[in-house]
């Protein structure tokens, strides 16, 4: 097929898709077809609002974060929705919905990485709350075990593909996945709230002593003294009160 991927513009793997229309677009268009790659098929989300609202405006998650100057999914999001005047809430039961509809498949996942900002990879949402998945909360101990047992992350990321895990996306793991993993509070029973951290109300994967020493450790780790933090921050439970 001749043309170019809607969404990520390359030229190969061309299929043509069918969608439900916008549902905030004319309701007598039922149906859309869209030419979009391989890869942009297996990764649509089904919903149709998410799928014209977000999932066509950009190539990727890094196009999303850049196009809002936004640090998190989350605030891109919360952006997203207000110049596009969605109901910001609305928008993440219905991604939420689609990450349910996934695990109830059982296939490859296919939902987005937008999509999945809401759960961190070793829980679920449900009902609002995140809930421990067991056999992925075995992997982020695993990632956290062996990063204090001195391997490097490109060596416990060739460790998981090797053996067979793979992300909540269905992909092979990225050193990046990795080190997002080993500094992200929530494992240790936090949450990242509008740039600040509070106290979530989820079951902690790390104990937070374990959190902190790979921190510094991470630091101690970065070969150019230059782009070393001076001061690690050391998180403590007791500082974060609901
Ligand atoms: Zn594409």
């Amino acid at each position: 097929m001749e043309g170019r991927c809607g969404r990520c513009w390359v030229s190969k793997n061309l299929v043509n898709h069918e969608v439900e229309a916008n549902p905030r677009a004319d309701p007598t268009i039922r149906k859309e077809k869209v030419i979009l790659c391989k890869h942009c098929v297996d990764s649509a989300p089904t919903d149709a609002l998410l799928f014209w609202e977000i999932y066509m405006r950009f190539g990727s998650t890094r196009e999303l974060l850049q196009h809002y100057n936004s640090e998190t999914e989350e605030d891109a999001l919360r952006k997203l929705c207000i110049e596009r005047d969605l109901n910001e809430r609305e928008v993440i039961r219905r991604a939420r919905g689609q990450q349910n509809a996934d695990a109830l498949n059982n296939a490859v996942k296919k939902a987005n990485a937008f999509l999945t900002y809401a759960s961190p990879y070793g829980y679920d949402y449900v009902n609002g709350i995140l809930q421990v998945k067991q056999e992925e909360a075995r992997v982020v101990s695993l990632i956290f075990r062996r990063y204090l047992e001195g391997r490097g992350i490109a060596k416990i990321c060739q460790e998981l593909n090797r053996d067979g895990y793979r992300t909540k996306t269905g992909r092979a793991w990225a050193s990046q996945t990795i080190a997002n993993i080993l500094s992200n509070p929530v494992y240790c029973g936090l949450s990242r709230l509008n740039g600040g951290i509070k106290r979530g109300k989820h079951d902690p994967l790390i104990e937070i002593d374990t959190f902190n020493r790979v921190q510094n450790e991470m630091q101690r780790r970065i070969r150019r003294p230059d782009q070393r933090k001076t001061e690690t921050p050391h998180l403590r439970l007791e500082d974060y009160v609901d």
